[in-house]
């Protein structure tokens, strides 16, 4: 097998996509594949999410790439388009357009193609990063409505603290969207993994879930706690040990002193394979499923690991970096990161191996 190596568990893939199910049984899932299925390869989740209702990704390329993939499915761009030719091009990939922006009102206007688009239009109700604002919304909704392109209008919004339970900004959002989507007849969709865990309020038509259907909590409470289980599991091996000193620095800068007589493990693991060179000494690990802890600076292609306590640990055995028994929200904040961070951040030189026989690493974005 090769090292590192990110296993992908396609089952806990499914079993998260029914944890989504149980929490908003009323609401359709858009499964949130974009950056390369969060790291974990676009097309493979696409193919092991076939019971989700329908797939978002940002950008036009990555939708492209599930078509070049053969897959048929339906397919939201949640950016949008930005030029009159990526609309042509959108046309052709029968892709649903997410709307956040007069100009993409407009791009509609001026289409003169025989395709009828599924049209998600984005009401920013707080965010301040895409959607229409209160006041264009009304212009921009009775301009889309009466366009023969248009096969079916549905409202989003976006919200920006749902992971902040005692927050006031979610459920001044969700007021801001209901006023102005009363009286619409219009399927809704609002909320994210963390609103769909804390803001029944925000389930709607359809979910929008993400970083949960790769079996990580995006709130304070544990993924295992929430029925999820995680999809990546970043593994390499071991492939040297020392012994050093009391006194001894190790690895670059000897950011790291022995503060005892100490046995070092060398994973092979570093910044270049995504593992972030800000973890902090004392950043947890797995070794043979027991808790060690990373010593000194992450180099590009290696990290200490101290084995002190590890006596039986051995040339060629198995660290875990984060994943099943070491969520990766738990690993984030010693690099100062979010969990997002780290499973998009896994790079191309990591395999990713699925489990139940697929092998590869060839669709990035
Ligand atoms: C990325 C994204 C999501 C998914 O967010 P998670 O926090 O990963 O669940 C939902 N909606 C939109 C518009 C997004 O861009």
């Amino acid at each position: 097998m090769k090292f590192p190596c990110a296993r992908i568990d396609p089952e806990a893939l499914r079993h998260n996509l029914a944890a989504v199910r149980r929490l908003a049984p009323h609401s359709r899932v858009l499964a949130i594949i974009k950056a390369n299925a969060y790291g974990h390869g676009l097309v493979p989740v696409a193919n092991a999410l076939v019971e989700a209702d329908a797939l978002g990704v940002a950008r036009l390329e990555e939708g492209q790439a599930l078509r070049a993939a053969g897959i048929t499915r339906e397919v939201v761009l949640l950016e949008g388009v930005f030029s009159r030719a990526q609309l042509a091009m959108a046309a052709e990939g029968r892709f649903q357009l997410v709307v956040h922006s007069l100009e993409q009102v407009r791009m509609l206007e001026l289409y003169r193609g025989d395709v009828r688009f599924e049209i998600w239009l984005k009401i920013d109700t707080g965010m301040n990063r895409l959607g229409l604002r209160a006041e264009e919304f009304a212009d921009a909704y009775h301009r889309l409505r009466p366009l023969a392109v248009i096969s079916r209008l549905r409202l989003m919004t976006h919200l920006a603290c749902a992971e902040d339970p005692a927050g006031t900004v979610t459920a001044q959002q969700l007021a801001r969207f209901a006023s102005l989507t009363s009286g619409i007849e219009a399927e809704l969709s609002i909320a994210n993994s963390a609103g769909l865990i804390l803001s029944p309020q925000s389930h709607t038509d359809w979910v929008r879930p993400g970083l949960m259907l790769y079996g990580i909590s995006p709130t304070a409470q544990p993924a295992d706690e929430l029925g999820l289980r995680a999809v990546m599991t970043l593994t390499t091996q071991i492939i040297a040990v020392r012994d050093v000193n009391a006194g001894e620095a190790v690895g670059y800068g000897g950011a790291w002193r022995a503060g005892r007589a100490s046995r070092i493990g060398i994973a092979a693991v570093g910044y270049g394979d995504g593992y972030p060179r800000h973890m902090r000494s004392g950043t947890p690990v797995l070794i043979n499923g027991r808790e060690a802890s990373v010593v000194g600076r992450v180099s590009m292609d290696m990290t200490a690991i101290d084995l002190t306590d590890h006596p039986a640990a051995r040339l060629g055995d198995e660290v875990t970096l984060w994943g099943e028994g070491l969520p990766a929200e738990r690993v984030a904040p010693y690099a100062g990161m979010i969990p997002y961070e780290l499973v998009c951040g896994v790079s191309q030189r990591v395999a990713l191996q699925w489990l139940g026989g697929f092998v590869g690493n060839e669709q990035f974005f």
